[in-house]
């Protein structure tokens, strides 16, 4: 298949593909995605659930994020590389972490989220959309 997006943990263990493009992809700046990545902020592309496919392990912790959303975050319970996110406030699509989505797949970010929490030596690029909390 000649678009097919594909995506891993840093084993192996865990492998994700999509025969769609993301439906939409943010930078989020809240401090439970800037931990579990340990960056300043976490890119994720987010797919409709029903165009991907995912096999390995994984195991899930679940947390009520800033917004009050229910959030699962999956990670490789080998290497314990944050994958997935799965939220409340995004039915029906699952995020992955962009940077371990495989070339050539490039982010294309249209919004930014939880500027409210952005670190201050972090600037956003002008064109891109961003919204003080989560996008409503
Ligand atoms: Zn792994
Ligand atoms: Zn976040």
């Amino acid at each position: 298949m000649n678009n097919e997006i594909v995506a891993g943990c840093s084993c192996g263990e865990v492998e994700f593909n999509s025969t769609k493009n993301p439906v939409i992809q943010v930078c989020c700046h809240c401090s439970d995605c800037r931990e579990s990545t340990n960056s300043d902020y976490t890119t994720i592309a987010f797919f409709n659930s029903s165009a991907v496919s995912v096999s390995g392990d994984l195991s899930a912790e679940e947390f009520t994020s800033e917004s009050g959303n229910k959030t699962v975050r999956e990670l490789c319970p080998k290497c314990r590389t944050v994958m997935f996110d799965r939220s409340e406030g995004f039915p029906g699509l699952i995020g992955v972490v962009a940077q371990q989505i495989s070339a050539p797949f490039k982010a294309k970010v249209s919004h930014h989220v939880w500027v409210i929490s952005k670190l201050a030596h972090v600037s956003i690029p002008r064109e891109v959309k961003r919204f003080e909390k989560g996008i409503s």
